[in-house]
């Protein structure tokens, strides 16, 4: 196994962790890291039925906390890590801080920001987005099944 393998699985075993918090509130079982030069500067809880507030997605959340510990909102060169796929709404908010790559477990089909007919996730219509992030889908997929 390559050092960068084993460096994704332990990101991805870190939402895992944060997937099994949000099971234990109560909310849907999703995890969500940001990793910049190989650190984790982000990490996302789901709490939609907490907050009653339906974009606090795991990942909304774990880029906020990245955002708020740079102080800016330009996630160029940071990696996404999370138990699913991102949705539409949150494939939106990835592409407008210009995350870089997105490591996901689960598709999540029709609502998908990758695998739904909503592509946001690598859309090429849109100018003021740059490139779309690198996608590895279906990354430790059963581990995340298995929450
Ligand atoms: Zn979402």
């Amino acid at each position: 196994m390559e050092f960068s393998d084993i460096t994704d699985e332990s990101f991805m075993n870190r939402c895992i962790a944060l997937a099994k918090i949000s099971k234990q509130r109560g909310e849907s079982p999703v995890g969500s890291v940001i990793v910049k030069d190989g650190q984790i500067i982000g990490e996302g809880i789901e709490s939609v039925k907490a907050r009653n507030d339906i974009s606090f997605h795991s990942e909304v959340e774990a880029i906020r906390d990245a955002c708020q510990r740079l102080g800016h909102r330009d996630l160029s060169g940071c990696v996404l890590y999370t138990t699913h796929e991102p949705c539409i709404m949150c494939s939106y908010i990835i592409r407008q801080t210009k995350i870089s790559k997105v490591v996901f477990g689960i598709s999540t089909g029709e609502i998908g920001g990758y695998s739904s007919k909503l592509p946001v996730l690598t859309d090429q219509t849109v100018e003021r987005w740059n490139q779309p992030p690198e996608i590895i889908a279906g990354f430790m997929e059963n581990e995340c099944r298995m929450i």
